[in-house]
């Protein structure tokens, strides 16, 4: 299994204040990740650092094998160069284009005539089928979620993260969501980085799981081994670990 992405002490923080501290993490390929932790903890900074939104302050980053750059100066360079490298990015918003329908959403992410990888996406959500037609402002915010994976999907990405994939969804649709995301990355490889607010569940079909508190690892390991340790990340959650 080769390292699709991998950080090495990174540090990160906004306007000269460090979040997130010395920060090791690996995402193999056609393995899912979960990042976890209190609100705050750093998750989303984490992400967008990856993404090149927030410029990373120490430590380095590799994506793909080939090491990615602290000196590139502004977010628009540094996000296409990961871009470009195969990391796609599902972020808490969404960030859908709500007045097109649901599948010029998928298209667009698309290379030009990738229509393999439209339908391929798209064949993963059922549920999105009869609502191909409609536009993304209209579609519920489960259905959302699911057309947002698409998208991802849709560019054929050998490295994918997801921000808070259950925010404000129902367990059941949350789950089958979670569900198509380990069929994904055993299905295609790609390499899954989900930060996730429903533990229970993102434990049940990730390989591995790192827990952040205030901007530092404080537990990770395998999946099936967290689960088993209910206590360790309650404490781990509530500060006392
Ligand atoms: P949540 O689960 O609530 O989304 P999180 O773990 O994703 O939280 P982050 O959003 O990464 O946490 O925030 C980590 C810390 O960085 C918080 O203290 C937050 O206030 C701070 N922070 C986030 N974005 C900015 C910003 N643009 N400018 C300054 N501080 C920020």
């Amino acid at each position: 299994m080769s390292t699709l992405l991998e950080l090495r002490g990174v540090e990160t923080g906004y306007h000269g204040v460090p979040v997130v501290h010395d920060l090791d993490l690996t995402v193999g390929e056609g393995e899912v990740v979960a990042l976890l932790g209190a609100n705050g903890a750093g998750k989303t900074t984490v992400l967008n650092t990856i993404a090149g939104l927030v410029p990373r302050t120490g430590g380095s980053l590799s994506v793909l094998g080939a090491p990615v750059s602290s000196r590139q100066r502004g977010a628009q360079r540094r996000t296409l160069d990961v871009v470009r490298r195969g990391v796609g990015y599902v972020p808490e918003d969404r960030a859908l284009f709500y007045d097109l329908t649901a599948i010029e959403n998928v298209r667009l992410a698309a290379a030009r005539r990738d229509r393999a990888a439209v339908a391929a996406a798209l064949d993963l959500f059922p549920a999105l089928a009869p609502l191909t037609g409609r536009a993304a402002g209209l579609l519920s915010g489960g259905e959302q979620q699911m057309l947002a994976v698409a998208r991802a999907l849709a560019a054929r990405p050998r490295l994918l993260m997801i921000d808070e994939m259950s925010l404000g969804l129902a367990p059941i649709i949350a789950e089958r969501l979670l569900a198509s995301i380990r069929k994904i990355a055993d299905d295609t490889g790609t390499g899954i980085l989900l930060v996730e607010q429903q533990v229970g569940a993102v434990l049940r079909v990730a390989d591995r799981a790192y827990l952040l508190r205030r901007g530092r690892v404080v537990v990770e390991g395998r999946a099936a081994d967290l689960r088993a340790r209910p206590d360790l990340l309650a404490s781990s959650y509530l500060g006392s670990g």
